[in-house]
């Protein structure tokens, strides 16, 4: 039993930091596959190879603590080996007066021979995995977060060192991912609320209309001046925040008008033509017929908010 306790311990000790997860979490991996598109555009598969420090030529024996993350370690890099001249973090390291990088943080920064490094790739990692996933499968590591802890790094100009700067997060409701250098945090309901609002809303206007809020005039006429206002009421509270540069990370534009006509009738209760009907209506049964209506529309193609509402529903009728 002691001896079990013991070893559990040491497990969360290699846990808690970012660089350490990822590399029990690589180490547990196996091929590491990223799917891509080659330069036509084509789905490809590709297998990254990143290096074990261990087998580096420059690791030697070390008694010490990592200069990154501050960590006891019985082996460890000499910095300069570690690092170019260009490096200019030199005010990030936990253990300033260290000479030398753990394995796990070398790991982050090492390039391949094949060329591959960490840092030119978003990545999730938890205890049994590392992932690169592309955009498309960030968007569904953000929406339902791998088993804790977890890592989640978005390398946005995919040069920056960042595994070391993030955070090991122990809930999937509420989490931090690194944007770039920037540590977000993440509310799980109100990203998957924004994120819905601004797939929507990319259906008539582009990523930087949205981010920057200069919208073409032309585009807000064909998408119809109160729908836009719906949405632009909705979304320009977060304009400027890091939470909305997360989400323009991994947004997705929706495709169908008949998506967006449900979308705005259930959850921006908008129904122009409905609503000219019910004028005359007293308002409870104009807001019953409005219901039905979204219902017949829209049928059982929830939305991922719903479907997250629902889920919890579901889990407290469980309790
Ligand atoms: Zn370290």
């Amino acid at each position: 039993m002691g001896w079990k306790k013991e070893g559990n311990s040491l497990e969360r000790e290699e846990q808690r930091m970012p660089t350490h997860l990822i590399y029990q979490a690589w180490k547990k991996t196996g091929r590491l596959i990223q799917n891509t598109k080659d330069s036509k555009g084509n789905d490809i598969q590709k297998e990254i190879k990143l290096v074990d420090p261990m087998t580096h030529k420059d690791m030697e024996e070390f008694d010490g603590y990592c200069y990154l993350c501050g960590e006891p370690t019985t082996h460890g890099m000499k910095l300069k080996k570690v690092f170019s001249n260009v490096f200019t973090d030199w005010n990030i390291g936990k253990y300033r007066t260290s000479t030398h990088v753990c394995p796990a943080c070398c790991f982050t920064i090492l390039t391949s021979p094949e060329r591959h490094a960490l840092r030119t790739f978003s990545n999730v990692a938890n205890k049994d995995n590392l992932y690169l996933p592309n955009r498309v499968e960030m968007r569904e590591f953000l929406l339902h977060p791998p088993e804790p802890p977890f890592v989640i790094n978005l390398a946005v100009s995919q040069k920056k060192h960042i595994a070391f700067k993030g955070e090991v997060n122990y809930s999937r409701d509420i989490f931090t991912v690194m944007y770039e250098e920037m540590p977000v945090l993440i509310d799980r309901k109100e990203f998957t609320r924004l994120l819905e609002l601004v797939e929507h809303f990319l259906y008539g206007f582009t990523k930087t209309e949205i981010t920057t809020g200069d919208y073409n005039q032309k585009r807000i006429l064909d998408f119809g001046i109160e729908e836009w206002e719906a949405f632009e009421e909705r979304v320009k509270k977060y304009r400027g925040s890091p939470l909305l540069d997360v989400v323009m990370f991994v947004a997705q534009k929706i495709e169908s008008e008949e998506k967006l006509q449900c979308y705005m009738a259930s959850e921006l209760k908008m129904n122009t033509l409905q609503q000219q009907h019910s004028s005359s209506m007293p308002s409870t049964a104009a807001g019953t017929e409005k219901e039905d209506q979204v219902g017949s529309t829209c049928g059982d193609k929830l939305n991922d908010s719903q479907k997250l509402v629902q889920n919890e529903q579901l889990q407290l009728e469980l309790f």
